[in-house]
C-alpha cells in the first residue's frame, strides 16, 4: 500500500509500504481522508514535539476517516462496508489509568503518529474494533476525521464544567480553539468570547456564534469585563499555546472560575498572575487528549449541532500531502483546518 513517510524534517515520501497484519480482534480501514494537525505539522518541519522525537521512518497523521474493509473473526460490532471515525490512541487495558477509566493517560497509550507509532497518511490501517465508531450515511469521511479535534474540545468543556448559562472565554481561534467555540454553544454556554492574532480567524469565530472577538495582543481581559459588566467568564479555555493568552484566561475569569489549559508551548515555563488565581480562587486544569469523547462526538456531528465542516477550509489529494502540510502549517490561503482525501 501507499503511504506518506516522514525520513527526516521537511522529507515526506509517498511510497510502498507493507500493509498492516489483522488481528482477530480488529477492523482493517481503507482511509478515506485525514486532517493535518498542528502536531503533525511539527513533526514534518522539526522531527520532534519535545521528548517525542522522529528517530526512524514515520507515517503522519491521527485524525482519520475511512471505510471498514474487513473484519476479524472475532468482531461482532463492526461490518465490512461500515464507513467509522477512528480514535488514534490505543491504551493497554490493564494499567491504574484504564482502569478507573481515564485511559487517556495510559503510560503505554500507542497514539497515530506520535514516534515510534505510525499514523494513518495511508491507505489502510488496522484498528481495535471498539476504537472505530460507525458514522451514519450522511456524515461525511471528512467530517468523521474532524471527530478528533473535535474530541479535544468535548474533553476541554468537560473539565471545564461549560454547560447551560455558562460565559466562556476561548483564547486562540485555531481549529481547536473554532472546535471549542462549537462545543461550548452545543454545551448550552450562552455567551462565548474568542481571541485570535488573526483578523479572518476572529471574523470566522463571529460567524460560528461567538458573542465577540477580540485580538488576542490586545487587552483581552479589559474587553472581557466590559462585555460582562466587570464579572468575567465562568470558563477560560486556553487553546493558543502562548503565555500571554494563559494569562489573560486567569485574568477575565469571575470569581470561582475555571480554567482549563489546552494549547501546548515550547516554553516549558510561562509567567502567570498568581494574585488572580488565589483571589478568586480559580481552578487551572490540563487536559492530555481526550477519554471516550467519539460517542458525542458522533451525537453533535450527526445531529448537527456542531458543524465542523464550516472549518475545513483547504482540500488536497492524497499525492499533494506536502502541499497540504505547508497550507496547515502557513495558514495560507486563510487555511484553518487542512484535509487529505485518498
Ligand atoms: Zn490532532
Ligand atoms: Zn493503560
Amino acid at each position: 500500500m501507499k503511504a506518506a513517510v516522514l525520513h527526516g524534517p521537511l522529507d515526506m515520501r509517498i511510497e510502498d509500504v507493507t500493509p498492516p497484519a489483522l488481528g482477530d480482534d480488529d477492523v482493517l480501514v481503507d482511509v478515506k481522508a485525514v486532517g493535518i494537525c498542528g502536531s503533525d505539522v511539527h513533526y514534518y518541519r522539526e522531527g520532534r514535539i519535545g521528548e517525542f522525537v522522529v528517530e526512524k521512518p514515520l507515517i503522519l497523521g491521527h485524525e482519520t476517516g475511512g471505510i471498514v474493509s474487513a473484519v476479524g473473526k472475532n468482531v461482532k460490532t463492526v461490518r465490512v462496508g461500515d464507513r467509522v471515525a477512528v480514535e488514534p490512541g490505543i491504551p493497554c487495558r490493564a494499567c491504574e489509568w484504564c482502569k478507573t477509566g481515564r485511559y487517556n493517560l495510559c503510560p503505554d497509550v500507542r497514539f497515530h503518529a506520535t514516534p515510534p507509532v505510525d499514523g494513518t497518511l495511508c491507505e489502510q490501517i488496522v484498528m481495535p474494533a471498539d476504537f472505530v465508531t460507525p458514522v451514519p450515511d450522511h456524515v461525511s469521511f471528512e467530517e468523521a476525521a474532524m471527530f478528533e479535534p473535535l474530541s479535544v474540545a468535548i474533553h476541554a468543556c468537560r473539565r471545564g464544567g461549560v454547560g447551560p448559562g455558562k460565559s466562556v472565554l476561548v483564547a486562540g481561534a485555531g481549529p481547536i480553539g473554532l472546535v471549542s467555540l462549537m462545543v461550548a454553544l452545543a454545551f448550552g454556554a450562552t455567551r462565548v468570547f474568542v481571541t485570535d492574532l488573526h483578523p479572518h480567524r476572529r471574523r470566522l469565530a463571529l460567524e460560528l456564534g461567538a458573542e465577540a472577538a477580540f485580538p488576542g495582543d490586545g487587552d483581552v481581559a479589559a474587553a472581557v469585563m466590559e462585555h460582562t459588566q466587570g464579572r468575567g467568564v465562568d470558563v477560560a479555555i486556553e487553546c493558543a499555546g502562548a503565555e500571554a493568552a494563559l494569562s489573560s484566561c486567569l485574568m477575565s475569569c469571575a470569581r470561582g472560575g475555571q480554567v482549563v489549559v489546552v494549547g501546548l508551548s515550547a516554553q516549558d515555563f510561562y509567567k502567570v498572575p498568581l494574585n488572580h488565581l488565589a483571589q478568586k480562587e480559580l481552578d487551572i486544569k490540563g487536559i492530555f487528549r481526550y477519554v471516550y469523547t467519539y460517542p458525542a462526538a458522533l451525537d453533535l456531528v450527526a445531529s448537527g449541532r456542531v458543524d465542523v465542516a464550516k472549518i475545513i477550509t483547504h482540500r488536497f489529494p492524497f499525492d499533494q500531502v506536502e502541499t497540504g502540510f505547508e497550507y496547515a502549517e502557513t495558514g495560507k490561503d486563510g487555511a484553518v483546518k487542512v484535509i487529505i482525501n485518498l
